[in-house]
């Protein structure tokens, strides 16, 4: 906002349906803003609610000072409040941000205790991996699975099955007349009938048939569930990374298909290097076959695989093949920072640059983009 915005130029107010903020620096400033209001209003024969108008003073202290105290419309108080929902985002007096994040938590986490349907999974890990390509600037396009991969993230289904798994146990310990276990027991038995009324017990035991381990579900005991649960669940974490890695090896999205081990964990320059050096790895290694974002410092290099090249004109796909190794536009850094690759020529592979972890490879490609950087600044 601030890049937006100069002294000359500032936000007056918000519009939203029938809503209205308005937006002041002092208080003297709310209150004339409120006469042209009201003026207006008069005016266009327009009615204020005052019952809902409220005034929120937004100081970092966190205290109300007096002068942010008695603003009148058309003769009626105001009421001054300290915390405010806006469109369903609270916001308080201190204007520091924590309120929407808390709340923004809190919602994710009763949005993941809602169930184990696997519809509502899929648009949860929607949700919980946008926040990571939105951190890392990767297109929203980019399958969640090589992203899973690449950050060694659980699937959200492995936590809400953990978390189900949990509560069985938790039931099971409980008395025969409590009510949970009424209930839990009588959703077993509805569960044998058919899946057509909302029944988590249901989508458990889809859960629990995906990896062979139904039959827990015969057996009520929780003696049988504790020492089953960590076999259980391990063995549900190694068929959802299967599934990853089977996606990621057959993907028509993906531009590069490296090489997973099945135990791989967190790839170690994520480990070791710093943001301005993973950043671009990530988005390279990630890149799909739509669009790719390289982020060099401040600057982005945008690539269209779907286009020719646009630096070179040779007719090749901007692809990140053809900007790391062949593109003739990027000879001078290539040759100056990839000199593996002028070596190599044709034996030289994707896999060379991007798998090969090290800082000091990953300098050596930060300084490539760079000076790629350049030359394109230069070429406009
Ligand atoms: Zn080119």
């Amino acid at each position: 906002m601030p890049k937006l915005l100069s002294l000359a130029l500032d936000i007056l107010m918000l519009l939203y349906a029938d809503d209205i903020v308005l937006l002041s620096r002092s208080a003297v400033s709310l209150r004339a803003k409120l006469k042209i209001l009201e003026d207006y209003c008069t005016l266009n024969d327009l009615t204020v609610n005052t019952e809902k108008t409220k005034v929120m003073p937004c100081r970092s202290s966190g205290r109300v000072k007096k002068g942010d105290k008695d603003f009148i419309y058309k003769g009626s108080s105001l009421e001054i409040v300290k915390p405010y929902t806006y469109l369903g985002v609270p916001f308080n007096i201190s204007a520091h941000g924590g309120s929407p994040i808390t709340s923004a938590i809190r919602k994710g986490k009763q949005a993941s205790g809602t169930g184990l349907n696997s519809c509502y999974m899929e648009k949860l890990e929607i949700a919980h991996l946008y926040f990571y390509k939105h951190l890392l600037n990767i297109p929203a396009c980019t399958p969640n699975y090589v992203l899973r991969l690449e950050l060694n993230l659980s699937h959200i289904s492995l936590e809400i099955f953990k978390a189900a798994f949990s509560w069985v146990i938790k039931i099971l310990d409980m008395n025969q007349d409590s009510l949970p276990k009424i209930c839990f027991i009588r959703l077993i038995a509805l569960s044998k009938v058919g899946p057509d009324k909302p029944n988590w017990i249901h989508h458990l035991k889809k859960i629990l048939q995906t990896i062979d381990e139904v039959n827990i579900l015969d057996t009520l005991s929780l003696n049988h569930w504790k020492l089953n649960k960590e076999k259980i669940i391990n063995k549900y974490q190694e068929f959802l990374r299967n599934l990853d890695l089977e996606r990621y090896t057959h993907s028509s999205a993906c531009q590069i298909i490296l090489y997973r081990n099945p135990s791989d964990g967190l790839p170690s320059y994520l480990q070791f290097c710093s943001q301005r050096l993973i950043v671009p790895m990530i988005q390279l290694r990630l890149a799909n076959l739509f669009t790719c974002n390289i982020s060099v410092d401040k600057s982005v290099i945008k690539l269209q695989p779907k286009q020719t090249c646009r630096y070179c004109h040779n007719n090749e796909a901007e692809t990140v093949k053809h900007f790391l190794l062949d593109c003739p536009f990027f000879y001078i850094p290539r040759l100056s920072h990839l000199q593996l690759a002028e070596e190599l020529g044709p034996r030289m592979n994707l896999a060379l640059i991007l798998d090969h972890q090290s800082p000091t490879n990953l300098k050596s490609l930060h300084h490539f983009l760079r000076d790629s950087v350049k030359l394109i600044n230069q070429d406009v």
